[in-house]
């Protein structure tokens, strides 16, 4: 599999908010770091302001909030990226 981004769109339906990926972006290499939430396993997304979580944590985490769990930096549209 190449290396390169996804942008994800937050979706807001009337339950939650889902991630959808909407374009493919080939960017120099991001280092990936442990999800900031459960500190255990690597990263696969990416916030506009740098904070880097698992895909479990940070769905689970958009369910209930729209801001970076990290900072607190609200999380808009095309914000997310996904680290592949
Ligand atoms: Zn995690
Ligand atoms: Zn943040």
């Amino acid at each position: 599999m190449k290396e390169g981004l996804y942008n994800l769109k937050l979706v807001i339906t009337d339950e939650k908010i889902i991630l959808k990926p909407i374009i493919y972006i080939i960017e120099p290499k991001i280092e990936v770091e442990k999800c900031y939430i459960c500190k255990d396993v690597d990263s696969t997304i990416m916030t506009a302001c740098k904070h880097q979580y698992c895909s479990t944590c940070i769905e689970t985490w958009l369910e209930r909030s729209n801001r970076c769990p990290y900072c607190r930096t609200r999380m808009i549209e095309d914000d997310l990226i996904m680290i592949e």
